[in-house]
Formats: C-alpha cells, structure tokens, sequence
C-alpha cells in the first residue's frame, strides 16, 4: 500500500450493539472503496474481516479486524469492533487507537445498552463520535424512533444529515438536508435529484433538528440562532466540522449496510471531516515520573504503541502497532520501554482483514502491524533507544468471570500454562492464576463468550485440548470444640520397628489466627529431637483435610504426652503418631466448614437498585451501605460467600441488561450454615 501523509489518514472504530451491522458496513465500506469485487455476507462466514474460526462458528465478531482501505487519496483505516459485553475489552482497545468512532445502530432496534456503554467510554475519551442508523431497508425499521431515541440518550448535539426516502422494502435512498437534495440509489451508482414532493414537511422538521444539532458546538451561532437567524449551508458546515473534531456535534447518516445505501457517504463524509491524527489531542506519554504530551509529528522520533496482539497461521504471532509520532519505516530498531530488549521491526505490513499488504511507511497516527516481535507484549511502547517512555493505553475492563481450565491429557500442564500466558500477553482483559488452595488453575475474563473464545484459540494453537470447569471454592475447617487423642504408631516387621506414640489435644483458636502447637510433654517422654516431627505430622494431616476433606485451620494443637522407644523409635514413627493423633481428635472434637466471603461493590443504574439488592439477598449476602456511583448510577457494598459469586459475572448482567458492573475481592473466611456444609466435601468415613 501507498505511504500516506497523516493528514490523509482517517482511523475510525465501527462499535456499537452486537448484530448492528458493524461487520457488514464494514465490508460494504471495503466494496464501495474498490478493496473487494463483491461484498461477502456474514452469514456465510465470507467477509474480510471475521476471518477466524471461532468467528465463523458463531457468525459474528469475537476480535477487533483492521480493514486498511483507501478512498479518493486518503487512507481508511476501519476497526471492526465486536458488540457484546464479553469483549468490550476489544471495542475499548480500538477506541483507544481511533480518531473516531462511527456508532451503528439498527434502525429495527434503536439504541441499545452496548451503544450506551460505548458512547460513555467515547465521550469519557473525548472522541470524535458519528452515527450510523443501519438497517433501514428491514422490517420495522424507522429512522423517527430512532432518531427521537438518539437525542432522548445523547442530548443535544445529535444532528441528523440525511432522512431515509421510503422505509423496509421501499427504502431506496437518503435526503441529505444540507445540499437539499435526494440521493438515490438504484441499480448502479447513485444518482442525484430533487427531494422527492412528499417529503417537504418531513424534510423541514428534521432540517431543525439538524441546525440544532449543530449549533450548540458555537455559542455565538446558537445566540444568533435562539433570535430566529438561520444559518448559511457554509457556516453549518464549518461549525459541524470543528464540532465533530472537539466531540460536542454527532452528525447522524442512515443507510443499509447490505444494500450499500448510503455507505459512500459514510467514506466521504469520514474523509471531509473525520479529524486525521493532526487533528486529535496530543498523547500523554509517561518518562519516569514526568508525564508529557507528545503530539503525532511526522518527523519527531519514533514511538509506538502496540495496540493488540493477533495470532495468524501461517505468521505466527503479529504485533498491531499505533504510530504514536515519527514514521516507521523498515528495519527500524527501537527498545520495549517494558523489557528493555530492542526489537527490530523489519518489514511493517498493514491489514485488510486478514491479509496483509507491504507499507513503505506509516506516518504519525497511522496504524500497522509487524511479525514475529518476540516478547513483545500487548499494551508495550517502543521508542527509541535511550528514551524509556511508555505511553499508557485506555483502560481496559478487569477480568471479572473466572474458570477452572485444565488439560484433557496427562502430561500437559506445562505446555498449557506457556499456551496460557502468551493468551494473557495478547488480551489483557484475561488473567491467569493458580489457586494454591484448591490445586486449580483459574482463567479469568469478561464474560463466558470471552473464555469460550480464549479456551478454543489456545486448544487450536498449542495443540493442548482443555476442559473449562466451576470455579472450586476455597473451604476450610476449624474444629468446633476441645478434644484430645492418642496417635500410636507401631511396626514389628522383623529387625528394625517403628514405634512411637503421641497425645495431642485440639481447641479452636480466633478466626484468622492459624496454627499453634504447644509442648506440653514432661519427663521426656518424646525424645525433644522427635517433637518437630509430630508438629510436621500435625501439618501434614491439617493441610490433607479434617472430616469434610478441607483443610483445618485456626487450631492450638498441644502435644501432652506419649511413648518412645530407644531402638525403634524414629522421626517418621512421631510424624505418623502426630498425624494419626491429629485426625482421631479433631474427628472428636467435631469441625465446622469455613467459606471464603467477598467484599463485593456493584455501580448499578438506579432504577435497578433494587433488583440487585434482592438478587445480592438471595444470594445470602450482606448489604453493608449504598453510595452515589457515577450520574445515575449507585454503588452498592455488600459482603457475599464466594460461592454464590461464581457466576455473578453473567447473572449480573443479565438481571440488570447490562447495565452493572462489579469488582469482588477476597475479604475474609466465615462459617458456613451448618445445613449447607453437610452437602459439601467428602464424607468423613472415606478418611
Ligand atoms: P455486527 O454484529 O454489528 O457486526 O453485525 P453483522 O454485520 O454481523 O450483522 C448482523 C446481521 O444483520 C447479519 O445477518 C447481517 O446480514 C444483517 N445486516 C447487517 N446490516 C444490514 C442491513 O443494512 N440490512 C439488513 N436487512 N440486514 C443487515
């Protein structure tokens, strides 16, 4: 592909509600560019930019597609983004490197909850935001309700260009209000005229709106307006350009993706005032301590962003780079400021989908991609060396649904936890640990879709087949009261025997306070050199489990009295007296089971508070206060058992629609009921 100036680059992020169009208006895009001879259909898994298998298995986007397209002299670098709540992390990584964004909405459904979230993280971010009202030519489309819906959520600045010419099957074109004409498309190329008669009164109503969208990016104007001045196509025209480039004016576009209606002007209107890199704010960029800004210059030095991580067949692993400044030619060396390695970066590619086409250069803003850059990481700066600067990215949502993943063969844990962590190092809204407690290795992310996604792609990859499981909780016991038992240990097996004979006494300690052993043996009836051995016994058998299989804690252990021998006894006989001495006493004294509890908060919009009140009740939580969140919402703490939070991920979102979020942290153990503890765990005969 052509080197392209920055000013004529356009970096825009299709996002919006899953099932929008995004896919589709983005293939159109490439079809209407000369980038593809026909458009290829969702449906049938053909399209450039949902290229993956585990994307045609589910006919929509499960990974943000780079579409690099050019169109009359510029360069169009569109971002496919993925709809749903399980891979924001991807729409928010894309927003994150976007000049825009172009909201897709359908004009069956309007506004939905996925469109809501994303334009808060774009305004949140300042970007530059259009809509698209998709879908027109469907049943039950209308752009009235949609249109009434977009400025009811979005408030003013919502500016409507273009009124649909017929609706559903009849839709054949756009009134675009400025120039007042009609823009049809028939077969062929579109073709201009007069507004069509009947649509006059329409046409005038939406025009108001339009001036209203616009005016309220200029105070002066908006006067001036309010006094019943009306103003010039010219002017309307300069004050929606510098009010889409500073956020405040959304110019509204409606077409059908499938149809190609509207989508070139979409691209035009993109090229004529969708701000270039040159445009946008500078970067903030961290130097040690120092933040600085760093505007895109061209000709500055070099400093990259690596955006995203994509595994490729026949590639292997690529690096999805934003030029920050500079230009980045081939060859050119710089440092990960993460691990201080220099990496060279030999020959940068660009993406259309999935192939991928040379680029001589990329300029300051433009986005590109590189192979095989080793340890390279998603979200790592690159710059020079000598310059350890980071340039921090949006921040992305926390992983907050967690599986049990384990490999279906014996002998591949090893090669399942590399698999693991490259996955991590590529999407950082996945996380991995080890719960040392329960032995199992846990996958967090957004949503199941996400681990669905994460666990298909690293079994294709790495070869390793995996099983996604429940989340095991992390049970303890304490003993429930005082009790003392005599462990003896004893074998004659001809020669040398074993013998040695402990008793020890269990009492409950304070929650929290571990583990205590006492020496309580006089007149050296266990040898002083054997009693570490009866302590590691105890420890061993506290750690093994008590009646219900989980391991005990909080217990004072005294040793008080026991047997030895002068020939057999030996530390093993005392370690296997402590442990035995151990269990037959806190089998006596009885135990109770212990369950992790969380600290949990939960922003919630305020018409749902209730809802989730009840649902975190149901729940056997403990609401401990509520507090203002953000505008709208409340922010609810509660303290909840771990146990009923192991799918509180996908309940959540589903009871409140999406619209809550969570955070839970492990905060302390408590008891559980003692009704509920009986059907846990191993029963105490299989000791
Ligand atoms: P995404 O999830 O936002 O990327 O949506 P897709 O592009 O995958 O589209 C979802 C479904 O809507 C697919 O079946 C598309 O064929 C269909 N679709 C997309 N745009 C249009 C349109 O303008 N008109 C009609 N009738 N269907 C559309």
């Amino acid at each position: 592909m052509d080197a392209y100036p920055s000013t004529a680059l356009r970096t825009v992020a299709l996002v919006g509600h899953g099932g929008a169009g995004k896919t589709t208006l983005a293939e159109a895009l490439a079809h209407c560019s000369g980038a593809i001879g026909r458009p290829g259909r969702v449906e049938d898994g053909t399209t450039i930019s949902d290229a993956d298998p585990e994307e045609h298995q589910r006919g929509c986007s499960v990974s943000t597609a780079l579409l690099a397209l050019e169109w009359r002299g510029l360069k169009l670098n569109v971002l496919d983004t993925p709809g749903t709540a399980d891979l924001l992390g991807e729409a928010v990584a894309a927003l994150g490197v976007a000049d825009a964004a172009v909201f897709v909405v359908s004009a069956v459904d309007g506004v939905e909850v996925q469109t809501e979230v994303l334009w808060r993280l774009a305004a949140e971010a300042g970007l530059p935001r259009m809509v698209f009202v998709n879908k027109l030519d469907r049943e039950r489309a209308s752009f009235t309700r949609v249109l009434d819906s977009l400025r009811e959520v979005f408030g003013a600045g919502v500016a409507p260009l273009e009124l649909p010419i017929g609706e559903e099957q009849r839709f054949v074109g756009v009134v675009d209000l400025l120039s007042d004409t009609a823009i049809t498309y028939a077969d062929g190329p579109p073709t201009t005229g007069p507004v069509p008669d009947d649509m006059a009164t329409r046409e005038h109503a939406v025009h108001d709106a339009l001036v209203e969208g616009i005016v309220v990016a200029d105070d002066d104007l908006m006067e001036r307006y309010l006094d019943g001045e009306v103003p010039d196509v010219e002017q309307l025209e300069k004050t929606l350009a510098a009010g889409v480039a500073d956020g405040t004016v959304f110019p509204v576009l409606c077409g059908s993706a499938t149809r190609g209606i509207g989508v070139d002007r979409l691209a035009a209107l993109l090229c004529e005032i969708g701000p270039s890199p040159l445009d946008r704010p500078p970067a903030v960029v961290h130097a040690g301590d120092r933040v600085v800004e760093v505007a895109p210059d061209p000709h500055g030095a070099p400093l990259v962003r690596v955006w995203k991580t994509v595994a490729d067949r026949h590639v292997g692993r690529i690096s999805l780079l934003k030029v920050v400044s500079g230009s980045l030619e081939p060859d050119t060396v710089l440092v990960d400021s993460r691990t201080g390695a220099e990496v060279r970066l030999h020959a940068p590619f660009t993406l259309r989908g999935h192939t991928q086409l040379p680029a001589a250069r990329l300029a300051a803003g433009d986005l590109g991609a590189v192979a095989k850059l080793g340890d390279v990481a998603t979200g790592d700066t690159l710059a020079p060396k000598g310059t350890p600067v980071r340039v921090p990215g949006p921040a992305l949502p926390a992983p907050v649904h967690a599986v049990g993943i384990r490999p279906r063969g014996s002998g591949d844990d090893d090669k399942l936890m590399t698999a693991l962590h490259r996955l991590v190092e590529e999407d950082p809204t996945l996380a991995v640990r080890r719960d040392d407690e329960t032995g199992q290795t846990l996958l967090a992310g957004l949503g199941e879709t996400h681990l669905a996604v994460a666990a298909e792609r690293l079994s294709r990859r790495s070869g390793v087949a995996v099983d996604l499981e429940e989340v095991r909780i992390a049970y303890r016991e304490t003993v429930a009261g005082v009790a003392e038992a005599e462990g003896r240990y004893k074998k004659q097996t001809g020669g040398h025997g074993q013998f040695g004979v402990a008793t020890l006494r269990v009492e409950p300690l304070e929650p929290g306070a571990g583990f205590q052993f006492v020496d309580q043996v006089v007149g050296g009836v266990i040898p002083r050199q054997y009693l570490p051995a009866v302590q590691k016994g105890v420890e061993e058998a506290m750690a093994a489990g008590g009646p219900h299989g989980f391991p005990v804690v909080d217990v004072r252990v005294t040793c008080t009295d026991g047997k030895s021998h002068p020939v057999d006894s030996s530390e093993m006989s005392f370690k296997m007296a402590g442990s035995l001495a151990f269990r037959e006493a806190v089998e006596r004294a009885a135990t109770a089971v212990l369950e992790p509890v969380s600290a949990v908060e939960v922003e919630v919009a305020d018409g749902l508070l209730g809802d989730v009140m009840g649902d975190l009740n149901s729940r056997r939580g403990r609401v401990q206060g509520t507090a203002p969140g953000r505008p709208g919402t409340t922010v609810v703490s509660a303290l909840v058992p771990a146990a009923e939070l192991v799918r509180y991920a996908v309940d959540l979102r589903s009871l409140t629609g999406g619209r809550a979020t969570f955070t839970a942290r492990h905060d302390h153990h408590d008891r559980l009921p003692a009704h509920l503890a009986a059907s846990l765990g191993r029963p105490a005969a299989s000791h």
